[in-house]
């Protein structure tokens, strides 16, 4: 079945400008921001600025020129961050998708924690 976006989710929101975000990185497709209750002392997420729900979403019908911007965005905000392995002490990246993912704003993210050991992942 097709994805149904709300351009009422917050993040859309962040995107229109209506509410405000503490910008990291903007790029021609996407952008990256901090989380406002952040989960670790790095905590980033980082949207495509099309209208996509989940990353499957986005992976099946966006554009080349789309997932290739927002693919290097979260390599640029892990250098960014100083969190890639290569010169820091790695990350987590997650991006939740629907009810079983738990996913609070129907607007694709991807969350890159880091700063801190993040431990084993649970389930
Ligand atoms: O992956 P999930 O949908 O559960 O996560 C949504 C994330 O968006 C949360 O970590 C929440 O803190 C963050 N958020 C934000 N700014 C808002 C609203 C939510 O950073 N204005």
């Amino acid at each position: 079945m097709p994805y149904t976006y709300d351009d009422q989710n917050i993040f859309a929101k962040i995107l229109r400008g209506e509410i405000p975000n503490t910008t990291v990185l903007e790029t021609d497709h996407s952008l990256a921001f901090r989380d406002i209750e952040p989960q670790a002392p790095e905590h980033v997420l980082v949207i495509p600025k099309g209208a996509y729900v989940t990353y499957d979403h986005f992976a099946n019908t966006a554009s080349d020129a789309e997932i290739l911007d927002f693919t290097r965005a979260v390599g640029k905000v892990c250098d960014m961050l100083g969190v890639a392995p290569s010169d820091g002490e790695g990350y987590r990246m997650i991006s939740n998708a629907g009810e079983n993912g738990v996913q609070d704003v129907p607007h694709l993210h991807v969350h890159v924690l880091g700063g801190r050991n993040m431990g084993r992942m649970v389930a």
